[in-house]
Order: C-alpha cells, then sequence, then structure tokens
C-alpha cells in the first residue's frame, strides 16, 4: 500500500518558462503515467476566441466556449475541432492570451473538470499554476519549479533562436515579468508555492538534475507506509 491517493498524480506548478513541461514529461516518462499540460488549455482556449472574434476579457463568453471547448492531446501535439494546432498555441501572442482568459474564475471553473478528467491510471504527472491548489489538491507529490527570471528569459531566448525564429532578450524578459505579475497577483487560484510542495529551483540546475529530483521525491512519498 502506498500512501499517495490512486490514480497518483504528481503537480508541477511554477513560473512561465521555468522548464516545467520538459520536466514533466520526462517525469510522466518514467513512471508510465498521463500527462497533462494545462497552460495548453488555456492556450487552446485564447486560440478558440481569437478565431472566433472573442475578447480575452469577455469572461461570459470564454467560459461557455470553454465549457464546450472540443481539445485532444496526441503524441505531444494538440488538437482544437480536430485540427492539429500545436504551432498556432505556442506562439508569444497566445501565451499572452492564455495568461488574460486565465484571469476570469468563471473560465476557470469551466475548465476544472476539463482538467480532472486526464486523471487516469496508473497515475498523471500535470504542469501548470493551480495543478498541486485546485486542480488535484491531494497529488501525492507537488513541486514549486522555479528559476530567476532573467535565467528563464535565456532559455526560452535562445529556444526561439534554435527554432530559427526571431527574438529580443529585453523583450521576453519584460513579458516574462508582466506575466509573473498577473500570474501570481490575480484574485483566481494565483500562482504560489504551496506549503506542502517542495521548492525547486532550476537557475543552477538543468533539465536531468531536475527530473531526477522529483522521481526520487515521489519514490519517496510512495514509498509503502
Ligand atoms: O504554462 P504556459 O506558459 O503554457 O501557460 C500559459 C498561461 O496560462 C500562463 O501564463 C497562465 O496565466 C495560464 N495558466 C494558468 N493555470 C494553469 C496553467 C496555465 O492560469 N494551470
Amino acid at each position: 500500500m502506498t500512501n499517495t491517493t490512486f490514480p497518483h498524480v504528481i503537480a508541477i506548478d511554477g513560473p512561465s518558462a521555468s522548464g516545467k513541461g520538459s520536466v514533466a514529461e520526462r517525469v510522466a516518462k518514467y513512471f508510465g503515467f498521463h500527462y497533462l499540460d494545462s497552460g495548453a488549455i488555456y492556450r487552446l482556449l485564447a486560440y478558440a476566441a481569437y478565431q472566433q472574434n472573442v475578447a480575452w476579457s469577455d469572461a461570459r463568453t470564454l467560459a461557455e466556449i470553454a465549457a464546450k471547448l472540443d481539445i485532444k492531446f496526441e503524441n505531444g501535439e494538440a488538437y482544437l475541432n480536430g485540427e492539429q494546432v500545436s504551432t498556432h498555441i505556442r506562439t508569444e501572442q497566445m501565451g499572452k492570451g492564455a495568461s488574460e482568459v486565465a484571469v476570469h474564475p468563471e473560465v476557470r471553473t469551466a475548465l476544472l473538470q476539463t482538467q480532472r478528467n486526464f486523471r487516469q491510471t496508473p497515475g498523471l504527472v500535470g504542469d501548470g499554476r493551480d495543478i498541486g491548489s485546485v486542480i488535484f489538491p491531494d497529488a501525492g507529490l507537488k513541486v514549486f519549479l522555479t528559476a530567476a527570471v532573467e535565467t528563464r528569459a535565456k532559455r526560452r531566448y535562445d529556444q526561439l533562436i534554435n527554432r530559427g525564429e526571431t527574438a529580443d532578450y529585453d523583450l521576453i524578459l519584460a513579458d516574462l515579468q508582466q506575466r509573473d505579475l498577473r500570474d501570481s497577483q490575480r484574485a483566481a487560484a494565483p500562482l504560489k508555492q504551496l506549503p506542502d510542495a517542495i521548492l525547486l529551483d532550476t537557475t543552477d540546475k538543468n533539465i536531468e538534475q531536475a527530473v531526477n529530483i522529483i522521481i526520487e521525491a515521489f519514490k519517496k512519498a510512495s514509498q509503502t507506509a
């Protein structure tokens, strides 16, 4: 018997560009768990609204769209209404849109069950801002994954350059600072480190090291009681 609830959940929350996605995916692969990129759901909603000319400030209409959102994740790709839209939702514009639609409590409520449905046997690794606080408060392990904002800006910059896109470090840094503020100061499910979460600062760590720390922490948390 383990002392974590089944199906297991590992919640990885933290600010933008902290490496949550890469770390969470690898941890999920290691344990053979499912993976939920909750940020992608907010991005899909921002994109759906954009397609329908609905403002990211229109909470009521956004909540209606959110309740009927037809999404799917398969082989690392995101689908909206059956159409593969991964590159469309990964833009800086949709990142900004996601953080704007995410401030509305009605929207967050409408997306609650959508996210909980990802919890399937044998377990789930979820990353976002409120996975451990709101979506799965009974998660067997909660991690607050972060890094200095300058480090995160540099990583995002390198990522864009490697993809052959243009990038401006100062703009990226300013955008991250603004998004950190919006995510942590909003009234609904603000980003914050929970008292029962382990702090993992990756400023001086690579992905592999972060992944190993989480794997060991979860093994310890789920040891025979
Ligand atoms: O993680 P990612 O950068 O893709 O998330 C985009 C935005 O979606 C975040 O800046 C945040 O405002 C919002 N978000 C959220 N709650 C989550 C995941 C993402 O509010 N669980």
